[in-house]
């Protein structure tokens, strides 16, 4: 599987002129297993970002167009901005034609083309890359600059807070602490606990674009991973995230969502983000920074 190559891709770096928050839902059964004990809450989730007042993005796999279609139904009644995740999560990534496929289910239930992707576990490779540009997606939200599952570290690719993949695809990597190579998403900030989420505020501090995602099973405990297919490691790692939580982590997304508001930032879908940036027309000033209108 080759991630995408910046000698074959023409990356432009760009720079927002405020601070824009950016948060997603990954929805997908629980820890790819096909049991959706914490997916099926996806309610209380969609609850909670309307008490937040915090606008957001379902990147949805594919497949649950054509098998969950009243849950997709769901998340579109309540205007979430709904984009696309893989097809299968089951499967390891996608192939040109499983994407060709769920942008084909996408359309034909929402009545118009998906303009966004996040690829499985993050890894944006040059066959999805292609494949992308080919069916004329506008965005992708994929590329994981720490060091991670996924994590595609290529200096061409660690500047800007978003880029230009060959002058069409806008892509917003998911954040990273400024200055730091560890991701900062709900998974993460649940890894970091409480004082190592103060530590790393105060140290480092958040990056301008913070592109920030959950999973339904970071934010709710369930007993679908005794289930999961996971390494050991990976599996340790899970029960290390949920050991001083009990039912959920919401007040772990409430207090970080007033962590950002009180540091000025704008939330926004990623959609909304990308109109936003495509408007101002990725305006560079002398200095090379675009500036928002
Ligand atoms: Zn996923």
């Amino acid at each position: 599987m080759q991630l995408l190559n910046p000698d074959i891709v023409r990356v432009e770096p760009r720079t927002l002129g405020e601070n824009i928050a950016a948060f997603s839902l990954d929805v997908e059964t629980d820890y790819a297993t096909g049991r959706d004990e914490a997916l099926s809450q996806i309610e209380r989730f969609i609850g909670l970002m309307a008490e937040l007042q915090v606008p957001w993005t379902a990147f949805v796999e594919g497949r649950f167009f054509e098998t969950r279609r009243p849950l997709c139904r769901l998340l579109l009644d309540r205007g979430v901005d709904v984009q696309l995740h893989c097809y299968d999560h089951g499967e390891p990534g996608d192939t040109p034609a499983a994407l060709e496929r769920s942008a084909a289910v996408y359309e034909d239930f929402c009545g118009r083309k998906p303009a966004g992707y996040r690829a499985h576990t993050y890894r944006l490779t040059q066959s999805i890359f292609e494949t992308l540009r080919r069916l004329g997606f506008q965005w992708d939200s994929s590329l994981m600059r720490a060091y991670a599952q996924g994590g595609n570290r290529h200096p061409k690719f660690l500047q800007g807070d978003y880029l230009i993949f060959d002058g069409q695809l806008h892509e917003f990597p998911i954040a990273t602490w400024k200055g730091l190579p560890v991701a900062l998403n709900h998974t993460h900030v649940l890894l970091a606990k409480r004082p190592g989420e103060l530590v790393l505020r105060s140290l480092f501090g958040p990056t301008r674009l913070v592109t920030y995602n959950f999973h339904m099973t970071d934010l709710v405990r369930c007993s679908s991973l005794r289930a999961a297919r996971r390494t050991p490691t990976v599996r340790l790692l899970h029960r290390y995230l949920w050991s001083t939580h009990r039912g959920d982590t919401f007040d772990v997304a409430r207090r970080f969502v007033r962590f950002l508001r009180a540091r000025q930032y704008h939330f926004l879908s990623t959609n909304a983000l990308f109109e936003r940036v495509r408007s101002a027309g990725d305006r560079r000033d002398l200095t090379g920074n675009a500036q928002l209108g």
